[in-house]
């Protein structure tokens, strides 16, 4: 039995939660590989490590030195060292990488810092050799290089019956240090999962597993038992940021179960994620609510649309030359949207598409809403039960929120609704006590 262990910044913010990470491996001789974030927040206000180093390379770029985040850097790694008096020259660890992170010059070199210190410290603790992310995880062309970094993770591990993986970067074909988006240490793990072909991938967090909606919302939702790979795609896409979305791949593809825990109540069951195939849905009608905001909705009619073949093609194709990735596609008979992350829409971009729009398809109706957020309704549940899509809606109508748009996915495993920004956290509420709440299920 192999598992791999990854403990999130919240577990490795102090000595004492440090402690805590050390007793829980020690619990399980099958917890053999470990993967490490950089310290997160020790209470509310906080400041995390990662971003810290971020603001350091300002510094770099501004100045050609660190400035006082790095103070505040090694004041944190100097007191956990001390808190777990740990024989490592924790000093002279951070001159090294003072100089490195000014000879480096990139942002994504000094934000690597905090989980390669993590790393060091960690592999110090337990006593067991410490594998630096670069060797291991490869970047080629700006994208992950995933079989590569599977081999190489393999080759790295075998033969070691424990070791510390760094979190959240690896190396790109020129040598330079590259990390994943925020959050990456949980790609991290999968992978390192993936490449010693783990029975069980751990993710240690601050909560106890993935709870049917953000708890900064509703507090205290209810803990999901068990999610399948999809359900759990669905709501990590969606927002629910307790495990990166893009972390699902590695172990999917190899049917390796996901376990969410909580590093503060390690007794607790937390949530299993295990594969779409094997898994038998729960009662529930839904399994989890997620949500994002600041979407854009680019509305056109044009009446009989359906019979001009390839209408769709002609905005599809005025989005790709503006490099825009779209999240929905809601279509009618004579209508069609495409939702869009504001993001990608600044500086003059959404003005310049619908001009574009306007004039290859002629609309009689070109409309765009603003400022929308997208509520995802997640379950393998929902269509065995009728009248999911109403309940749904009359708990958003009861909450005195106008839906501005619909859309149910063709897997019948999410319903996707749209409403204004300033009613997400309302709307987010009334759905959660609809399905959730003491009625419910
Ligand atoms: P880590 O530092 O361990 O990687 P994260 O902050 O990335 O932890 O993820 C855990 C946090 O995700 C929780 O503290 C919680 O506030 C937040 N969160 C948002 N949505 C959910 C959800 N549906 N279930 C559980 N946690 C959620
Ligand atoms: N430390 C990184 C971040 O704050 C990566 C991670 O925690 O997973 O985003
Ligand atoms: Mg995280």
């Amino acid at each position: 039995m192999i598992k791999v262990c990854k403990f999130g910044g919240t577990s490795m913010a102090d000595g004492i939660t440090i402690g805590r990470v050390k007793r829980i491996l020690e619990a399980d001789p099958a917890r053999r590989y470990i993967v490490v974030s950089a310290p997160g927040k020790r209470f509310s206000g906080d400041i995390k490590v990662t971003d810290l180093f971020y603001q350091a390379a300002q510094e770099v770029k501004e100045g050609g030195h660190v400035g006082p985040s790095y103070e505040r850097i090694e004041a944190r790694y100097i007191s956990l060292v001390e808190e777990l008096a740990l024989g490592i020259d924790i000093h002279a660890l951070l001159e090294e990488t003072k100089a490195a992170i000014e000879a480096d010059g990139s942002a994504d070199f000094a934000a690597s810092r905090g989980e390669y210190l993590s790393g060091r410290i960690m592999a110090a603790l337990l006593d067991v050799p410490f594998i630096d992310a670069k060797d291991v995880i490869k970047f080629q062309g700006g994208l992950f290089d995933a079989e590569r970094s599977y081999t190489l993770v393999r080759e790295a591990l075998r033969g070691k019956f424990r070791a510390v993986v760094a979190g959240f970067y690896g190396e790109d074909e020129n040598g330079r240090v590259k990390t994943f988006s925020r959050g990456g240490s949980d790609i991290t793990g999968a992978v390192v999962a993936r490449g010693v072909g783990a029975d069980e991938y751990e993710n240690w967090t601050d909560v106890s597993g993935f709870l049917a909606c953000d708890p900064h919302i509703v507090p205290s939702p209810v803990g999901i038992d068990k999610l399948s790979y999809k359900e759990l795609r669905e709501l990590s896409y969606m927002g629910a940021n307790v495990l990166h979305a893009e972390a699902i791949y590695p172990v999917r593809e190899a049917g390796i179960p996901i376990r969410i825990l909580n590093t503060f109540r390690p007794q607790d069951k937390g949530t299993r994620i295990q594969p779409t195939e094997r898994f038998r849905p729960s009662e529930r009608t839904v399994t989890g609510i997620a949500g994002r905001k600041d979407f854009t909705v680019i509305f056109i009619e044009k009446a009989q649309m359906n019979e001009m073949s390839g209408f769709a093609l002609r905005p599809l194709e005025i989005l790709k030359r503006h490099n825009i990735s779209f999240e929905h596609m809601p279509s009618g008979i004579d209508t069609l949207s495409f939702v869009i992350d504001s993001k990608q829409l600044g500086g003059g971009v959404l003005d310049e598409i619908l001009a574009e729009i306007r004039e290859a398809v002629h609309p009689e109706k070109l409309n765009v809403i603003l400022d929308i957020a997208l509520i995802a309704v997640v379950g393998h549940g929902m269509y065995q039960k009728v009248g999911t899509a109403g309940r749904l809606l009359s708990a958003i109508a009861r909450a005195g929120v106008n839906v501005r748009m619909i859309d149910q996915g063709s897997s019948e495993l999410n319903i996707i609704v749209g409403v204004d920004n300033e009613n997400y956290e309302r709307s987010i509420r009334a759905v959660y006590e609809e399905f959730f709440g003491r009625e419910g299920a």
